[in-house]
């Protein structure tokens, strides 16, 4: 739930027309999971702007917690003041960021749009993009996530289940993967490692 909104920033190249993507590492994508998690404590909505480099919009590189800017939003569900847009633009401008896309948590499984999220987009330019997470943030598998691109004029077009891949897109390996990664290259140094010499002289236990 949202009861207020402001313009969104003159800078915003939103991608009205064509359908915007955007790019998470699966870490990034896991770390702002748990943190709306930690945030909404299991009983309340938490939520957040993504962030992007104006030259490059599809990739999220930062994250600004509703709470953050506004310490007194969570209400339950989350009632953004107008303060909070001013931190969040002042952070954009100190940082040459702009704002691609909002996320917040719901309670249960639904992920569609609530009236008040319809009607109240977090930023109200086309192309933006308000992806909706269940189960208060406690699940993080990416395809259960609701993801609906604002169209403007009140009009938004939903992706839900994987067809939210179209425009989310999680890249990169898993952290099983990462560390079976870094424990084969931690076995290719020692293996160089154990055919350099040693103090001038050369190993001689091969
Ligand atoms: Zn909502």
């Amino acid at each position: 739930m949202h009861s207020k909104h402001s313009p969104a920033p003159a800078a915003l190249q939103a991608a009205a027309g064509r359908t915007p993507e955007l790019h998470l590492t699966r870490e990034r994508w896991h770390c702002l999971l748990r943190e709306l998690a930690r945030r909404g404590a299991g009983t309340r909505e938490s939520g957040a702007f993504l962030l992007a480099h104006m030259s490059r919009p599809q990739d999220v590189v930062e994250v600004a917690y509703y709470d953050d800017l506004d310490p007194a939003c969570l209400t339950g569900g989350i009632t953004f003041a107008g303060t909070g847009y001013s931190q969040l633009w002042a952070l954009c401008r100190a940082r040459g960021l702009t704002v691609v896309a909002d996320i917040h948590t719901h309670p249960g499984v639904g992920v569609r749009q609530s009236r008040i999220d319809a009607t109240n987009p977090m930023i109200s330019q086309p192309g933006h993009v308000a992806i909706i997470v269940p189960d208060l943030g406690r699940s993080p598998e990416p395809d259960l996530v609701g993801v609906h691109v604002y169209a403007g004029g009140h009009h938004w077009t939903s992706y839900l289940g994987n067809c939210n891949r179209s425009v989310l897109k999680i890249d990169g390996p898993g952290r099983s993967s990462v560390r079976r990664a870094a424990q084969s290259l931690r076995r290719a140094i020692t293996a160089v490692r154990d055919r350099l010499p040693v103090h001038g002289a050369h190993r001689s236990s091969r």
